[in-house]
């Protein structure tokens, strides 16, 4: 692995990255490296996991035309030293916040949107001034191929570097040789950890974005039909492989028959007969990926779909009523298109089984009844989500995006990405003109009586 970290590290402390002008530049050849290399990329993730083109468009180049416009937007808005107001006691002074690059960092993307995920946290980064060293994953290699290649052309690698490889054997290496002033992390809950132990030992500030196992709940009160596309959307898009996905659907059991029926004819609208592998529907990454999901079939009674298929890395968008909930189809994330159906008699048992699985990283529901979106809200933990809708909070550039504990610390998107890679400076600039006696020593029985007073 050829060694940047010198060169980068003399280009950070330059301060070649701190002015706005660059920012603003780098940005924008960001945007145009991939507004001219759109079709390169849908044809990457097309042979990586048979990706839908409308999915690709909207879920890893729109997302971020979306979030690079966004951030020029904002940027010069959100370098300005923050104003805050200074206590009395402090005066005559004026406080300060300055929004300082962190230095040299590392962004460790995922295979799931290879694209979007590993270069969204970039913007961020960039937006913030550092250099920034980027590991895509190795599960999609054509896509990493196509990121190392483009930011190779469109960058200098003083200031942007993609390093490929195994993650388990690279990613520590490069934390223990390059110490990086901030590691962003995508991916599972199990290395998530692993990565915080190793930021750890070197006290290196990270933000974590991982998985778990997302609840949907609909209720008696809910737009049905609404509610199944929207649902069905949300968990079989990319074949299900999207962190935020409903991962288990939670049914009130007084409309289980009917709201089951309509979600089975809109799963027939969407991608037409099941046994036959829809080109509307991405492809599963990997064989062991596949096989695991194969065997979350058994553990339940499938109520449409269920068909697979190796060769193709094909699984049908499959219902799978579950009763068992010891079974691992309910204690693992599941990643792929398979819905389990459980159903609950009132909010108590809902929270219950949630609770099996908690903190996690989006929470769906659906129901009219405002009484019920604020029972759940303030009942469940969880990092962000949808009431009557899934999947699309994330979208929107002003809701901070993260997990919570098991599901991931810290926050981006928008000015949330800008802050985590920004070392919030508290500054206080003080006047000389006044500097009364009283504070220092020799203490009198005056300092304490201005203490009390000034202190309170
Ligand atoms: P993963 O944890 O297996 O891999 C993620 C990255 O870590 C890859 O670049 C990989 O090379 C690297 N890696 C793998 N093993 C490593 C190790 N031992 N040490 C250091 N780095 C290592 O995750 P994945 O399978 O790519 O992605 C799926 C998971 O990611 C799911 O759990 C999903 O929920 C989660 N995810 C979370 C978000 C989010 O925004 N919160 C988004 C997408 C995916």
């Amino acid at each position: 692995m050829t060694d940047f970290r010198p060169l980068m590290r003399a280009f950070f402390s330059a301060g070649n990255t701190r002015n706005y002008a660059f920012r603003r530049q780098q940005l924008q050849s960001l945007h145009r490296l991939i507004f001219e290399h759109e079709e390169e990329i849908i044809r990457v993730l097309a042979a990586d996991f048979g990706k839908p083109t409308a999915e690709t468009y909207a879920s890893e180049i729109a997302f971020l035309y979306q979030e690079i416009n966004h951030t020029l937007k904002h940027l010069r808005n959100w370098m300005r030293p923050k104003k805050v107001s200074t206590p009395l006691v402090l005066q005559p002074s004026k406080s300060r916040i300055y929004f300082e690059p962190k230095g040299v960092v590392l962004v460790v993307g995922p295979w799931n949107y290879p694209f979007q995920l590993t270069l969204a946290p970039v913007v961020a980064a960039m937006a913030a001034g550092n250099c920034v060293v980027i590991k895509p994953s190795e599960l999609t290699p054509q896509t990493s191929a196509l990121i190392k290649h483009l930011i190779n052309n469109y960058f200098s690698p003083e200031y942007l570097v993609v390093v490929e490889g195994e993650g388990a054997q690279i990613v520590p290496e490069l934390i223990d040789k390059y110490h990086f002033d901030h590691i962003f992390f995508t991916g599972s809950t199990r290395v998530g950890a692993m990565i915080a132990e190793q930021a750890g030992r070197h006290l290196i500030s990270t933000t974590l974005e991982l998985g778990g196992k997302s609840p949907a709940i609909v209720e008696r009160s809910a737009t049905f039909e609404v509610a199944a596309r929207r649902l069905l959307w949300g968990k079989f898009f990319n074949s299900g492989q999207t962190c935020v996905a409903p991962d288990y659907l939670l049914l009130d059991e007084e409309i289980a028959d009917s709201f089951i029926e309509i979600l089975k004819n809109n799963l027939l609208k969407f991608y037409d007969d099941p046994s036959q592998a829809s080109r509307h529907l991405a492809r599963i990454v990997g064989k062991e990926r596949w096989k695991t999901l194969v065997g979350y079939l058994e553990q339940g009674k499938i109520l449409y779909g269920g068909q697979y298929n190796e060769e193709r890395l094909y699984i049908a968008p499959t219902l799978l009523q579950v009763t068992d909930l010891s079974q691992s189809v309910m204690q693992e994330e599941i990643f792929g298109p398979i819905l389990p159906i459980i159903t609950y008699q009132n909010c108590s048992e809902a929270l219950e089984i949630i609770e099996r699985n908690p903190y996690p990283l989006a929470f769906y529901l659906f129901t009219r009844e405002k009484k019920k979106q604020n029972w759940y809200l303030e009942h469940v933990q969880f990092g962000g989500g949808a009431i009557n809708n899934a999947m699309v909070h994330l979208s929107n550039p002003n809701l901070p995006f993260g997990g919570i504990n098991q599901s991931g610390h810290g926050r981006y998107h928008g000015y949330e990405g800008f802050s985590a890679f920004s070392n919030h400076k508290s500054v206080l600039h003080s006047d000389t003109w006044f500097d009364p006696d009283f504070k220092y020593p020799p203490y009198s029985k005056t300092t304490l009586k201005w203490f009390r007073r000034l202190l309170g």
